[in-house]
């Protein structure tokens, strides 16, 4: 069984997220999304916001599983029985950070492997820091974001102000 950890803040999900979900539920038997609970930066949103969010969007999905995890990714792939880790990559400008952690990973737990997707390019500008701030000042954020959580990720923007 081909199980794979897609790990991430997800502060919030995007299309650009999604996108990657949509691909990866066909390549693997099992697709575990690790929402990463401890951060040096605090997140907007919470962590039972950032899970919930993402799993109204993923309720079609049955190989799909979403779960917080702290500490080492390597920890959490390996008790979830994954010997893939899924990333996305959008511009040059994740690379050099996507390759270091990929190394050190591959140290960690060698008989596990990084698969890189490159992003759709629609959504290669697209981040869940830019939807912050987009919606933040009230920008309209369709398109951006799944349209399971648009309404209710806009009015929970603004109020972040
Ligand atoms: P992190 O802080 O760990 O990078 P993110 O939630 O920002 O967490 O992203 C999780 C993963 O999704 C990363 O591999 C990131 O490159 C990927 N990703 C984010 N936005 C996009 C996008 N628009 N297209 C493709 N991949 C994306």
């Amino acid at each position: 069984m081909r199980i794979c950890v897609y790990p991430g803040s997800f502060d919030p999900i995007t299309c650009g997220h999604m996108d990657i979900i949509e691909r990866i539920v066909d390549m693997f038997d099992r697709v575990v999304i690790g929402v990463l609970q401890n951060r040096e930066k605090q997140p907007l949103f919470s962590l039972d916001e950032r899970l919930g969010y993402i799993r109204r969007c993923t309720p079609g999905y049955e190989n799909v599983e979403v779960e917080a995890f702290d500490g080492l990714l390597v920890d959490f792939a390996r008790a979830k029985n994954a010997l893939y880790i899924v990333r996305g990559l959008r511009a040059v400008s994740d690379f050099e950070f996507e390759f270091q952690m990929a190394s050190m990973n591959k140290k960690l737990y060698p008989e596990a492997e990084t698969v890189f997707l490159m992003t759709n390019t629609k959504y290669s500008f697209l981040s869940s820091s830019m939807v912050r701030e987009v919606g933040r000042w009230g920008g309209c954020l369709r398109g951006l974001v799944p349209g399971e959580i648009l309404p209710d990720l806009m009015k929970r923007l603004k109020n972040s102000l």
